[in-house]
């Protein structure tokens, strides 16, 4: 269940997360291994990590073509690689009212979903735990959740892919795959905001040739402040232990998103060793902006005191985030 043909199933994900891998080695195996027709393709920007990655699969039987080439707008299955894209629109945009939400999210999170049937399954905790990647666990739970989806045909065609690597890599995946096949809990979601129309994925212009600005004038400028980068986490972010900060300020250097935020109104005192008191102004690091980093650990790499630290991502980043755009209170 869904096991009805054809099928269309859609992966909603970022840039690193092996979506379009999965997705790949999915239709192989509905191909190679199952007899059926399937199409695969993948739609991404700059195909750098953190960009939003979306991953098609069309099932048909083995004597039907598949013409349809264009990205599926109301998928059978969706698949959520991370719960943070459920903040956008887009991600659940056309799921059918029979179809199948699979989500990487802690089992027990209350994350609101659309009316219908859901699979929670935590991708990412597996993943660590078992030094792979979320894109195997997430096959799992997607074969769990559609009967059309042969689960030991899937393995093995994980356990040849990966197997050409090393036979280590290969043990390691499958455990990953069959773990979220059997972790994954479902949920039937009884009240829920609607699904979004499919029109949403690929909203019209605002500016055509008709109402473009005279001389190409930008009327809505860009911005970082709505960004938010929290999605391209892989399951660890940097934790901050102020009273082991002495502030020397080489987070700041090293981090490529400016998600550092300091304070430069403090005062610092001290005392030469000669006995002369002196102060200045000094800039005193607050926290981190949670919003615009994404994890990348160069912060807790380069820090020299052990004040950052890698830690699993949970809730406590929402209540350790420090605002880098503040309203001033002065
Ligand atoms: S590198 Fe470490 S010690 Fe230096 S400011 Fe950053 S957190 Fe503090
Ligand atoms: S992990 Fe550290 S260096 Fe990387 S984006 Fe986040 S704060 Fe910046």
């Amino acid at each position: 269940m869904p096991a009805r043909l054809p099928l269309e199933i859609r992966f909603e994900s970022i840039g690193g997360l092996g979506a379009n891998l999965a997705a790949q080695l999915l239709a192989e195996t509905l191909v190679l291994r199952q007899g059926l027709n399937a199409s695969q393709f993948s739609s991404y920007g700059s195909e750098k990590k953190g960009t939003p990655v979306k991953a098609f699969i069309r099932v048909a039987k083995a004597n039907r073509p598949i013409r349809v080439t264009s990205p599926i707008t109301q998928p059978n299955v969706l698949a959520v690689f991370h719960e943070a894209l459920l903040s956008r629109g887009a991600t659940l945009a056309g799921l059918r009212p029979d179809g199948v939400l699979v989500l990487n999210a802690p089992v027990a999170s209350t994350p609101t979903l659309p009316k219908g049937r859901a699979l929670l399954v935590d991708a990412m905790a597996i993943a660590v735990e078992e030094k792979t990647r979320l894109n195997t666990a997430m096959l799992g739970a997607v074969a769990n959740a559609c009967s059309l989806i042969d689960a030991k045909a899937l393995a093995a065609t994980l356990e040849e892919h990966f197997g050409k690597r090393s036979a280590k890599l290969a043990e390691a995946n499958v455990k990953t795959f069959w773990r979220g096949y059997q972790e994954a809990v479902e949920r039937i979601v009884r009240e829920g905001p609607p699904v979004p129309s499919p029109e949403v994925m690929n909203p019209a212009p605002r500016w055509g040739y008709l109402t473009a600005p005279i001389g190409g004038m930008i009327l809505d400028v860009g911005n970082s402040v709505v960004n938010d980068l929290s999605a391209s986490r892989q399951g660890f972010a940097p934790k901050l232990d102020l009273s082991r900060c002495n502030h020397c300020g080489i987070c700041d250097l090293v981090c490529p998103d400016y998600c550092l935020v300091w304070d430069a109104k403090d005062v610092m005192a001290a005392m030469t060793p000669d006995g002369i008191e002196w102060e200045r102004e000094a800039v005193r690091l607050l926290g981190i902006d949670y919003q615009f980093c994404k994890g990348c650990l160069r912060c807790v790499e380069s820090c020299p005191s052990g004040a950052m630290t890698k830690e699993r991502e949970g809730p406590w980043v929402q209540t350790a985030r420090v605002p880098l755009c503040r309203e001033e209170t002065t």
